[in-house]
């Protein structure tokens, strides 16, 4: 296990904590602030220890000058000083001797949050491309380091792998939690393990399908990586969305492992991926030559359930059908009414999944939803993240 930050010392030092406080920002308001509130119990721990705060996170994307608009983290400030009821000193700066100098006139339980640490990124992606010089520097304004942004571990960045190289470092609170409840889906110990794996694309699921499906003692298929196994089967789906591509890796999974994978035998469907015209409830083998399947049906949810309800553990990636859209969240939406409803440990890893079984309400009915889409994903398929494995063991 990696050190968490009650192995360091961190009384009246400065500690500089990696959040990930990327939230979603339209004209200066915050839309969901959940992410700020997940870093709290790590920040309020290291005030809680007379720790002078520091902290680092990127928001969005920035390449441009033109990017920085609306990337700034100065909303974010705001919000976490309302969280907090608290200062929180916002420094506009990523890098210069005001920041320095506000760093070092900080007393214990302070707080300062500096500048998107991604506007490095404008001059030669000194950021994402971890430069030495660009780590260094952060590295000088704390003692300790700790690491509490758990979506950007599976990325080498200066704010993450270039300072953790540099100080004594730890991971916070809401990393070691992603690691123990991803972990119970690799090193498993509670079975049977079902997996459900439903978003677009079978082709970006493959390293990810290839890991679990030895582990698992079930794959249920859904949403648009169901029509290709299904392709693989020899139905015609007529103008649902197949990954031609895939059909041969599906068809030897389905050989492989005819037993474990359980796919969807029917579904709703449009004439078009939009989400205000007439839905067709289809069997597999009668789709209409103008549609197709944006979700699975009730069928389909039956012959799902009496698996979920023997299961021990279950690991849910992607939506069943297209959730986003009203008529198609049918699905997802019954899929994890059963997992609320089952006597199991239920994982969500993965973006769209996670972002579903928050937007109908199950924040906190599921033992663990990741705040990590590719790093939950990178963790669950074996691989060494690089922000993790800077850390040391305890
Ligand atoms: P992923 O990021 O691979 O998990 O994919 C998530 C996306 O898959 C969502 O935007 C869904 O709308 C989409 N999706 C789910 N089911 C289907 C389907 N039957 N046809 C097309 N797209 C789908």
């Amino acid at each position: 296990m990696k050190k968490t930050i009650r192995d360091l010392d961190i009384k009246n030092k400065r500690v500089i904590i990696r959040c990930d406080l990327n939230v979603p920002i339209k004209d200066g308001e915050i839309l969901d602030d959940n992410r700020i509130r997940e870093s709290l119990e790590t920040i309020n721990y290291a005030l809680d220890n007379d720790a002078k705060v520091i902290i680092l996170s990127h928001l969005g994307r920035v390449k441009t000058e033109e990017d920085k608009k609306g990337k700034s983290l100065l909303p974010v400030a705001k919000r976490l000083s309302e969280l907090l009821n608290k200062e929180v000193k916002f420094i506009k700066d990523t890098r210069s001797e005001f920041l320095t100098n506000e760093v070092n006139n900080m007393k214990s339980k302070d707080i300062i949050l500096v500048e998107n640490t991604r506007y490095e990124d404008v001059n030669g992606s000194l950021e994402s491309k971890n430069n030495e010089e660009l780590a260094k520097y952060w590295a000088s304004l704390g003692e300790v380091f700790i690491n509490d942004a758990f979506g950007t571990l599976h990325r080498a960045h200066a704010s993450n792998v270039g300072i953790a190289s540099i100080l004594p470092s730890a991971v916070g609170f809401l990393v070691e939690k992603e690691l123990i409840m991803l972990d119970s889906c690799v090193n498993i110990e509670d079975r049977p393990f079902v997996v459900i794996m439903g978003g677009a694309k079978v082709h970006d699921k493959i390293n990810i399908i290839d890991s679990l499906i030895k582990k698992a003692d079930y794959l249920i298929v859904g949403g648009g990586i169901a029509n290709t196994f299904l392709k693989a089967k020899g139905y015609d789906l007529k103008k649902s969305l197949v990954d031609i591509e895939s059909i041969d890796y599906c068809n030897d999974l389905l050989n492989k492992y005819s037993d474990k994978i359980i796919l969807p035998v029917d579904g709703y469907s449009s004439s078009e991926y939009m989400d205000n015209l007439e839905v067709c409830y289809n069997e597999l083998n009668n789709i209409k030559d103008n549609q197709m399947i944006l979700d699975i049906g009730p069928k389909s949810i039956e012959k799902f359930k009496p698996i979920l309800e023997k299961a021990k553990l279950v690991f849910l990636n992607g939506p069943l059908g297209v959730s986003e859209f009203k008529n198609f969240e049918y699905g997802t939406k019954e899929l994890l009414n059963i997992l609320n409803e089952i006597d199991s440990k239920i994982v969500i890893g993965g973006g769209d999944s996670a972002a579903a079984a928050i937007r109908f309400g199950y924040k906190n009915s599921f033992d663990h939803i990741s705040t990590g889409g590719g790093a939950s994903l990178e963790l669950i398929e074996g691989k060494e993240l690089p922000g993790i494995k800077v850390i040391e063991n305890k």
